[in-house]
This record gives C-alpha cells, sequence and structure tokens, in this order.
C-alpha cells in the first residue's frame, strides 16, 4: 500500500470521457481554472459586497459540505477516528487540487485552527489568464480574506470530528500576501466581520 492511500484513490479515479463526461470518484465533476473562479467572485464582490458574498458562499457551502463529508467518509470507508479522518480529508483535498490542509485541533477543548496551504481560491486570486499567456501572477495583495467557501468545507470537516457543530473563520489569506490561510475554530453561531446570520441548520 502506498504512503498516501487516499490521494492515491481519489487521484486515480478520474475518468477523461470523449463525450465530455468527467467524473471523479463516479462524480460528475469539471475543471476550470482556478483565476477564472477568482474573476467570477471578484464580480460578485464588486457588486454586492464582500461581507454578503462571504455570508452567502459560507452558508450554503456549509450545507452542501456536511451532505459531503458524510457521503466521502462512507465511500472511502474512513475509520471512525479523528487522526484516520484528518489524514482522509487532507488526502482527499490535495488530490482534486483544493489545497493541502494541516489540522491543529485541540479535540479536549474543541478548539484550534486549520492552516490550508495553497488554497485554489487564494491562488485563483494571485493569478490571471492573460492575452499574453497562461497563469500570469498578477502581484496583487487582496485587502479581504478569499477563502469562505472554503472556510465552510473545514466547518463541516471539523463539526464531525469533534461530534458538535462549529464554525471556521478565516483569520489570514494567502490572498492578502501570508504564505497560507489560517482558519480558526469558533463557536459563535455564525458570524464573519460582524455579520452574523443563522446556518439553518436546526
Ligand atoms: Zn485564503
Amino acid at each position: 500500500m502506498s504512503e498516501t492511500p487516499y490521494f492515491d484513490e481519489a487521484a486515480k479515479s478520474a475518468n477523461f470521457e470523449r463525450d465530455g463526461q468527467f467524473n471523479i470518484i463516479g462524480v460528475r465533476a469539471f475543471i476550470t481554472s482556478c483565476a477564472s473562479i477568482a474573476d467570477w467572485m471578484d464580480d460578485l464582490y464588486m457588486l454586492l459586497g464582500e461581507r454578503f458574498i462571504d455570508a452567502r458562499l459560507y452558508l450554503s457551502a456549509r450545507r452542501a459540505a456536511k451532505r459531503t463529508v458524510a457521503a466521502l467518509l462512507a465511500e472511502f470507508h474512513v475509520p471512525n477516528e479523528p487522526a484516520a479522518k484528518e489524514r482522509f480529508f487532507t488526502e482527499f483535498y490535495a488530490a482534486i487540487g483544493w489545497g493541502h490542509i494541516t489540522y491543529q485541533l485541540d479535540y479536549a477543548k474543541k478548539t484550534g485552527q486549520v492552516i490550508v496551504k495553497n488554497s485554489f481560491l487564494a491562488q485563483g486570486f494571485a493569478t490571471k489568464f492573460t492575452v499574453e499567456g497562461r497563469n500570469v501572477a498578477t502581484g496583487q495583495k487582496s485587502d479581504i480574506t478569499r477563502c469562505s467557501l472554503l472556510g465552510a468545507y473545514l466547518a463541516a470537516q471539523v463539526s464531525n470530528f469533534f461530534g458538535e457543530e462549529v464554525e471556521m473563520v478565516e483569520k489570514q489569506c494567502a490572498a492578502m500576501g501570508h504564505p497560507e490561510c489560517v482558519f480558526e475554530v469558533s463557536h459563535e453561531r455564525f458570524s464573519l466581520r460582524g455579520l452574523r446570520a443563522t446556518t439553518g441548520e436546526e
């Protein structure tokens, strides 16, 4: 068995079909550049404001992510213990290119943080497609964190690990010039830069 069985299982399941039905782990997926995603988000941020967009992305992704976490753990037969689950999500999300996750969690106190290196959202912000070529570094630094969508997935994962619903708030973002994105466990129901809302989970 390889050192990274979950990574390999996920990555090797990628299936390119000539009729356009790309899928990975049997799930219909598609590939786009991170720069394109960042472009779409730029527009939303500009039109509707970062607080509204971050909140909407977080809340909608949070609901989807809760189902995804349960489905993935079952699909990959991940043992029901924290170390195995952490390892699984690190390898799986690396395999599908979302970034490299490191969990720094205190299971007794149900606190801690999650570090993400190479977040696709932050890296998408840092590069753009231009007529001159692919993935041209913009050298731009964001004034705001860019990865609330990813935070929602981390929140669903950590909630599953802890057996208690928690949220993850991005405290620093690679898009702002930091080496990696840092998300902190929050026991606030949902709070993002002062904007409060309900996750609608109950
Ligand atoms: Zn970030």
